[in-house]
């Protein structure tokens, strides 16, 4: 009798916690800050508005499923591409934005400001941002910033992997890449972040060496994001975000959005991937003599070779230990998400695409955030830092 009721009350916790969770969930303003799917369609053919579980990470549908409201869409090009070129290719992709939104006005918005955003929300259409994932395209012109700007990029991360004349990444400081040039932002690079504070486009760190992350944070007027990083104590990545880091990031009112690659969460992916590449070294080092860049063959790679990327992808816990730990070095009001989604090989186990968002505010409540909390981490705080943003 005594098991009986046990299991009775058990079962209506369960109901409980599912009952509120989805409540919790479906209601919050849900911001992902980086999605990578524009660059992925350029590469796969694919359409954003079509059914591509199985294909893609995500999709129109999927995305609406899974309760995101605000998608910014990263626009990516690698180091290929640079003067003449990169910016061609990054108005390429908003074209792409723009058609998509087109074909779907009763769902998509293509928003400019905080308040069309909260009146797309408002009227349950996805609103749609984009952010420039790299300094590298816009060409060192200020005059293509404008035109980024004005065409609905609301974030720029100042450098990719690839260095910018003007500001250094994590990648080339991290390997000490340059003997000559010095690391940081140079003057040109604060002219950069003084006119993107002015305009109110978002200065987002994800990419960035620490010395630029330095003279970026003793010129930057407005708060910052890093719209998909993870953090480094807990996974030593050139690219993770160290403590103090973090720490300026709050001090500046900023928000860290948490990446979702496996690679980023998990300490021990690296060697699983170096184990990988080991076993299929020809076929690694015959596309890497086509000139594939590393990202590109891993992708490749988690195509072909399922069954083993399966076994790599990091714990379901363990994204929820980085905004845990984010939580508590600074408090719960700098954290967000960032999936990175479409533009990664592997994330967590469990979160297979864009639908599967609500089991991470399951998680959420299931690890002790009030609802409040979960608003806040869900899209509340990088909200904040949006508005703030705006002149
Ligand atoms: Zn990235």
């Amino acid at each position: 009798m005594r098991n009986s009721l046990f299991f009775f009350m058990l079962l209506i916790a369960e109901f409980s916690v599912g009952q509120s969770y989805e409540k919790i969930h479906f209601n919050s303003i849900l911001v992902d800050t980086h999605n990578d799917f524009l660059s992925k369609a350029v590469e796969s053919q694919v359409v954003f508005d079509t059914d591509l579980k199985g294909i893609t990470h995500s999709d129109l549908k999927r995305m609406r499923d899974g309760g995101i409201k605000v998608q910014v869409f990263s626009i990516f090009c690698d180091d290929h591409y640079g003067r003449g070129s990169a910016f061609r290719l990054a108005n390429q992709e908003l074209d792409s934005l723009f058609a998509i939104a087109a074909r779907n006005p009763r769902t998509m918005q293509i928003v400019f400001s905080y308040k069309e955003l909260m009146q797309a929300v408002k009227k349950n259409k996805l609103a749609c941002l984009s952010g420039v994932e790299g300094g590298h395209m816009i060409e060192d012109n200020l005059d293509y910033l404008d035109s980024f700007y004005r065409r609905g990029v609301r974030y720029m991360t100042l450098s990719w992997n690839n260095s910018t004349s003007w500001s250094t990444s994590a990648m080339d400081e991290s390997r000490q890449s340059f003997k000559v040039t010095s690391y940081g932002l140079n003057d040109f690079g604060k002219q950069v972040v003084s006119k993107m504070n002015g305009m109110g486009m978002i200065v987002d760190v994800s990419h960035i060496g620490e010395k630029t992350f330095s003279d970026l944070m003793s010129t930057t007027t407005k708060p910052v994001i890093a719209s998909h990083s993870s953090v480094y104590a807990l996974c030593p990545v050139f690219r993770n975000l160290k403590d103090d880091q973090i720490r300026a990031i709050a001090k500046n009112g900023g928000v860290i959005q948490v990446n979702f690659y496996s690679g980023f969460l998990d300490s021990t992916f690296s060697k699983k991937m170096d184990r990988f590449i080991e076993l299929h070294q020809n076929e690694h080092d015959s596309l890497a003599a086509l000139k594939k860049p590393e990202y590109w063959i891993a992708l490749y790679f988690s195509k072909k070779y399922k069954n083993e990327f399966e076994n790599m992808r990091a714990p379901f816990s363990l994204l929820f230990d980085h905004i845990d730990y984010i939580v508590k070095l600074v408090g719960v009001d700098y954290v967000g998400l960032g999936s990175d989604f479409d533009g990664i090989d592997s994330a967590p186990a469990g979160l297979n695409g864009v639908e599967d968002y609500p089991k991470i505010t399951e998680e959420l409540l299931k690890r002790g955030y009030s609802k409040k909390d979960i608003e806040k981490i869900l899209g509340g705080n990088f909200l904040r830092v949006f508005k703030a943003n705006e002149n």
